[in-house]
């Protein structure tokens, strides 16, 4: 960051002020002060980024992978040591608490020490005799340059779920943080600067969709990973598609959560609350609806609208504060509107979160829980990503119609479901059309080295983040079958 507060790219191992004119002020969303300004990247400075990655890659991936994890690990106790200061950055930029910006930071150093396992999980695969002295094998080898687009929701964490597995694989890479959450990333630049890689490896770009689809473009770009919502995430894979790129696209989310009547109702309440209001709904897998079955319907409505009502609103650094801000005012606004709509379609706003006003930031993006009963089925509110501290509650009369239900929606991020029968589990779980599933969890997140598995409009691709899916989606298989004069001792 300049004096002025002006964000930098690093492009080549340099810190360089980006050329764009255009500048946008990232705020905090508590206290509205305006924390830096970010460029927006253009077409030629994705370029520079791209050559720069393009001019190291040959060295990179020769480099045996047993010295490439070297810099992972060299990375690993430099985040550690910032540690506080990212999670303090994540909050004030993003708006969430401090403990769930940690909670972040923790997730993303995960992926570096699950990266680390490159040389093993990299590997091929040996068939010797395939026919009478020839031999079959395949090896995996990097692509060349890849590029991360990020959303703001997680700023810390979201790129950790690629570029340490493209980095490790040998690959070069690019990342563009999001335009409103750009911080961040920036400090975990001047790590990976710290770290001494070999300039051009790994290039940030400040920007927004113009230097996005420069990178979709740009023919020296081979993949791309993507997170944010589900329109830009389904033309991200069309038009990196269309450029012969290789992508995979993660998007928005509806997550419903299943409440037995045998489910423990203290358990599960809790769970619940910290689902759909953590880091203000605006969490992929935040429980968006709540369906109760049977007996169940009472006990929890009551339940989870005391969660909702005491949960404590303020600014993230606060101690004690259990939920910040949502992002901007823009976006306190479409939430505003939805809870309305909501209410229009037939719902009763148990607890109702509009017009919160916190003391001491009062200029602050604040929402309260919101708890919206009998939201009907089919309805828009019922169906629409809302991405703020809304639960939608619903009721049905059978595991079976609350799966229907579940499997009706257009997403498939994430379904839960909260019950003391295994038999119950076990049918949702292999029914439930979502590719991550809770059962008593709320935020069924995966640990690094499990793939981040959406489904429908949640996920356009095959490979996804994390685990051996990024080792996949970052390699090319090359397969060899090799046959050797079987005497060669007559021939010298
Ligand atoms: P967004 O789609 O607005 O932006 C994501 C990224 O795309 C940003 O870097 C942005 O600059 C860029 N972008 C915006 N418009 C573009 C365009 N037309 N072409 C190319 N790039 C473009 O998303 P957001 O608001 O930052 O993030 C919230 C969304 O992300 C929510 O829908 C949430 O569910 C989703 N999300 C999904 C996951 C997941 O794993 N499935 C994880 C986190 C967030």
């Amino acid at each position: 960051m300049t004096k002025d507060g002006e964000l930098k790219n690093y492009i080549g191992g340099e810190w360089r002020m980006a050329e764009a004119v255009e500048r946008l002020p990232v705020v905090d969303p508590a206290t509205q002060e305006t924390l830096a300004m970010v460029p927006l990247s253009n077409g030629a400075e994705v370029g520079q980024a791209a050559e720069a990655a393009r001019r190291v890659f040959p060295g990179w991936r020769a480099m045996p992978a047993t010295e490439r994890i070297q810099y992972l690990f060299k990375l690993k106790p430099l985040l550690e040591g910032r540690f506080e200061e990212l999670a303090r950055a994540i909050t004030m930029e993003c708006g969430k608490t401090l403990d769930e910006a940690r909670g972040e930071m923790r997730r993303a150093i995960e992926n570096v020490e699950v990266a680390c396992g490159i040389p093993l999980m990299m590997q091929g695969e040996f068939s010797e005799d395939i026919a009478p002295g020839i031999d079959e094998f395949m090896i995996r080898q990097p692509l060349g340059v890849c590029a991360v687009i990020a959303p703001f929701n997680f700023p810390g964490m979201i790129p950790f779920w690629f570029f340490p597995y493209a980095l490790a694989c040998g690959n070069t890479c690019v990342i563009k943080p999001s335009e409103r959450t750009p911080i961040t990333m920036g400090l975990v630049f001047e790590l990976l600067h710290e770290v001494g890689l070999p300039p051009g490896v790994v290039n940030l770009v400040h920007g927004a969709r113009e230097a996005a689809e420069a990178l979709l473009d740009h023919p020296d770009i081979r993949a791309i990973s993507f997170v944010g919502s589900t329109p830009v995430a389904r033309h991200v894979y069309a038009r990196a598609a269309a450029n012969g790129k290789r992508a995979q696209a993660q998007g928005g989310a509806k997550n419903p959560l299943v409440v037995l009547p045998d489910a423990d109702l203290e358990m599960t309440t809790r769970i619940a609350a910290d689902s759909a209001f953590g880091c203000a709904g605006q969490r992929c897998l935040a429980a968006s609806l709540a369906i109760t079955v049977g007996e169940a319907r009472d006990l929890f409505s009551e339940a989870i609208a005391d969660a909702a009502a005491s949960r404590a609103v303020g600014y993230g650094l606060d101690e004690g504060v259990q939920m910040g801000a949502v992002i901007n005012h823009a976006s306190r606004a479409r939430v505003e509107s939805l809870i309305a709509e909501g209410v229009k379609e037939g719902a009763s706003a148990l607890v109702d979160g509009r017009g919160t006003v916190i003391a001491g930031y009062e200029a602050g993006s604040f929402v309260r829980p919101t708890i919206l009963q009998g939201l009907p089925p089919g309805s828009a509110v019922a169906r629409t990503e809302i991405f703020g501290p809304v639960l939608g509650l619903m009721h049905v009369d059978t595991i079976e119609e609350a799966i229907a239900l579940v499997n009706s929606g257009e997403y498939g991020n994430m379904a839960c479901l909260f019950t003391s029968s295994g038999a119950a589990a076990r049918q949702f779980r292999s029914q439930a059309e979502a590719g991550n599933i809770g059962i008593n969890i709320g935020v069924a997140a995966p640990m690094a080295f499990f793939p981040f598995s959406g489904w429908k409009e949640s996920f356009f691709g095959m490979l996804h983040g994390q685990g051996r899916h990024a080792v996949e989606f970052f390699t090319q298989t090359k397969v060899v079958v090799e046959r050797w004069p079987d005497d060669w001792s007559r021939r010298f």
